[in-house]
């Protein structure tokens, strides 16, 4: 029987988690006896429009985009989003809540070199940037800026054996209690731990820092909240939810779209 063909795309990123695949090291034999690479731009020259499994890193920023990704879509059995770009919009999101002459200003005008072009191009007129899932159906989305890539592996030969899915759905306070980890909020940080979704061993707070939650939030996160946490340091989920928004701006679009709270709208997803 014939491997299927997988094909990588890129969109607006910075493409560090494609970087993340090229380094696999020891999973890429598990993995590489499984599939056939048919496109990877950042790792081959190579190029085929015949691909079962399309791997999408970036969000979807201009109206070519979409088209784009449309078109993926149709020629793809599987879907992957890959990485916060591509599952949540990334860090540019952010820019989202701008005008393109307010961010214009703040990238160019205050930067003395830096070069603008395109005003004159249709495309750049409003880039608007939203997660794969907004524009086409996903099947399995791998989290985080960049993404692990041993859970790139897994995830794809779940994905290629029918077996669930190996992203967890608890938050990364639990990974940071494992660790024993002094808590952020103990030193007067504030940690989005208790609603991000797990999976990379609490790197951040073990590392001394603030998790940021770019792997989005856990489903349902008002009921699988480390409450403990919560409770201890007098929080809501909904507070958290509202007080950073690097990676979860989607969250904050989505509910301001809906008029619900943050919490319900992370429940639609
Ligand atoms: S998720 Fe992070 S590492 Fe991956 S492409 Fe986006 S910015 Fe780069
Ligand atoms: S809030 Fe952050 S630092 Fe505190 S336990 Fe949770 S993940 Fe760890
Ligand atoms: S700790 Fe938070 S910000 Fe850091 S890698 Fe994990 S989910 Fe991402």
């Amino acid at each position: 029987m014939s491997k299927p063909r997988v094909a990588f795309f890129d969109f607006a990123s910075c493409e560090g988690c494609q970087l993340q695949i090229i380094n696999l090291e020891e999973a890429v034999v598990d993995v590489a006896k499984l599939i056939d690479i048919v496109s990877f731009r950042e790792a081959m020259k190579e190029h085929s429009d015949d691909y079962d499994i399309a791997i999408i890193e970036g969000s979807i920023t201009r109206p070519m985009d979409v088209k784009r990704i449309k078109e993926i879509r149709e020629n793809a059995s599987i879907l992957i989003a890959m990485g916060a770009c591509a599952h949540l919009g990334g860090i540019q999101r952010l820019s989202n809540q701008w005008t393109p002459e307010e961010n214009k200003e703040e990238v160019y005008a205050r930067h003395p070199g830096a070069e603008h072009t395109g005003d004159d191009n249709p495309l750049f007129e409003k880039p608007v940037h939203r997660a794969v899932d907004e524009i086409v159906k996903v099947d399995a989305i791998i989290p985080g800026c960049p993404i692990d890539k041993n859970e790139f592996a897994k995830v794809l030969i779940a994905l290629l054996t029918g077996k669930k899915l190996p992203i967890p759905d608890y938050p990364v306070c639990v990974e940071c209690k494992k660790n024993e980890n002094i808590c952020m909020f103990e030193i007067g940080k504030f940690c989005m731990g208790p609603l991000a979704r797990a999976g990379c061993n609490a790197h951040c707070p073990t590392t001394g820092n603030e998790c940021e939650a770019c792997r989005g939030f856990i489903d349902n996160p008002h009921e699988k909240a480390h409450l403990e946490v919560l409770e201890k340091y007098g929080l809501s989920a909904d507070e958290i939810m509202r007080r950073k928004s690097m990676f979860t701006h989607r969250y904050i679009e989505e509910a301001t779209s809906s008029g619900s709270s943050p919490e319900e709208a992370k429940g639609g997803e």
